[in-house]
């Protein structure tokens, strides 16, 4: 009989050094403008962050495409050129031979169901908030699905 070891690993976000914000204010609850409250011109992005999704609401999502993300929002944001932040939140890993990646917010989905080889969270009126596929190629369909 094999023995089966799972580990995890993840990170905890610190509070950065200069700023008057308390440890159970993380992650921090920032504003359109990724700004930290309390500073007009301090902005957080990446796994320090909640963030004010258009379509999904608050939502915190440590992964490597939000943290590029909301880098690039904060530098618009600066630029006086940010709209809402819809960034499709998109994750990837890799376990053993196989890939997996997954688009949308899956903690919207009340549901999920197999559609031709694509396991798909539905919300409660239906629409299709999170696609987790098993082939990276499929990710575009799984992107045009969720509307992105
Ligand atoms: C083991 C592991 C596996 C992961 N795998 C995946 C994956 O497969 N797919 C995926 O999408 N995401 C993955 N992630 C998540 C991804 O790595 C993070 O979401 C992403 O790195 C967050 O970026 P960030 O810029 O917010 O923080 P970080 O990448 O952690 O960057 C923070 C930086 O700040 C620096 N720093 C800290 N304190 C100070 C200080 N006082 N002064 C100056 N610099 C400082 C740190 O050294 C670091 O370089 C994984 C994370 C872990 C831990």
């Amino acid at each position: 009989m094999a023995d089966l070891v799972l580990a995890a690993t993840g990170g905890r976000p610190r509070v950065p050094p200069g700023l008057d914000v308390r440890e159970e204010e993380l992650p921090l609850a920032v504003d359109g403008a990724l700004r930290v409250p309390g500073y007009e011109r301090v902005h957080a992005v990446g796994d320090l962050v909640v963030v004010p999704h258009a379509r999904f609401g608050p939502l915190v999502f440590p992964h490597w495409d939000m943290a590029i993300g909301t880098g690039e929002h904060a530098a618009d944001a600066i630029a006086g050129v940010a709209g809402e932040l819809d960034r499709l939140p998109y994750w990837w890993t890799e376990i053993g031979p196989r890939t997996f990646a997954e688009v949308g917010w899956p903690d919207a989905a009340v549901e999920w169901a197999e559609e031709d080889g694509t396991h798909v969270g539905r919300d409660a009126a239906g629409e299709p908030v999170a696609a987790l596929v098993d082939e990276p190629r499929r990710l575009r369909e799984a992107r045009t699905l969720l509307g992105y």
